[in-house]
């Protein structure tokens, strides 16, 4: 079984239909993020048409501002949502550094209930690298997905230290950067992703499809010297070993590889 373990299906809009149907044809289990709340409630909606697409709720660190004074009305949607993602911290794309307080409250708050839920944490971190690792560590949060790292070395080496899984996506193609970072994770931590449709547009211009997952699979599989099944199946056993008992595992235990 594929993996994509950070996607946005709420965002494909009028190719949804496309989109579902590689899913389903090609069985790439997705974990749909949300940015917001709307876009979760969206996310819930497709993925009661496939059993195949996990939505899991956040609110992306660009919409933190947004949230920042209503944030016990988001208590039911991190309740009931399976893992917690997208969140995190980006001074990078953010340039206004007053409303980076505003991040830092939103992700704290979202790791304290993830941290007593016992969930897992798909986070993005963009430009704070250090201090996102350091509030994971103040929330013991324990099961971590860093989504699309690209930072500094040191922070990267202190996280594997950490036990995290990362995600590799799309920009492996394409960065020197991404493929050393590929090429440096034990094998044990990896995930893949697409971070679709808006992945592969902010590199290429093109809306990326899910079956992209393929041309990541076969990059890292050449990245780090082995067959693109061999990557599979460890990514898969990957996403298993940190799922642990969580109930939304049952569609990717079920499936052999
Ligand atoms: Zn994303």
């Amino acid at each position: 079984m594929l993996i994509d373990a950070h996607c946005h299906l709420d965002r494909y809009e009028e190719s949804l239909g496309h989109a579902l149907k590689q899913i389903k044809q090609h069985q790439i289990f997705s974990i749909s993020n949300s940015m917001d709340l709307p876009s979760y409630k969206q996310n819930v909606k497709i993925a009661a048409t496939s059993d195949l697409v996990s939505p899991v709720f956040g609110i992306h660190p660009w919409n933190a501002s947004e949230y920042v004074g209503c944030l016990e009305d988001l208590d039911w949607a991190i309740s009931e949502s399976p893992m917690i993602g997208e969140i995190g911290l980006d001074y990078y794309f953010v340039n206004e550094t007053s409303r980076y307080a505003d991040q830092r409250k939103v992700f704290e708050y979202f790791l304290r209930a993830a941290s007593r839920q016992k969930k897992i944490v798909i986070v993005h971190t963009k430009g704070a690298e250090s201090e996102t690792f350091q509030l994971l560590k103040k929330y013991n949060t324990e099961r971590v997905i860093i989504h699309w790292y690209s930072g500094p070395w040191h922070v990267l080496k202190a996280m594997v230290e950490h036990g995290f899984y990362f995600t590799i996506g799309v920009e492996v193609l394409f960065s020197q950067h991404i493929q050393e970072i590929a090429g440096y994770l034990p094998v044990e931590l990896i995930l893949t992703e697409t971070d679709n449709p808006g992945g592969n547009e902010s590199l290429t211009g093109n809306v990326g499809t899910p079956l992209l997952i393929k041309d990541v699979i076969k990059k890292l599989a050449e990245i780090r010297g082995t067959s693109d099944q061999i990557m599979i199946a460890a990514v898969h056993n990957n996403l298993i070993r940190l799922g642990g008992d969580d109930p939304w595992l049952t569609m990717v235990r079920a499936s052999g590889g």
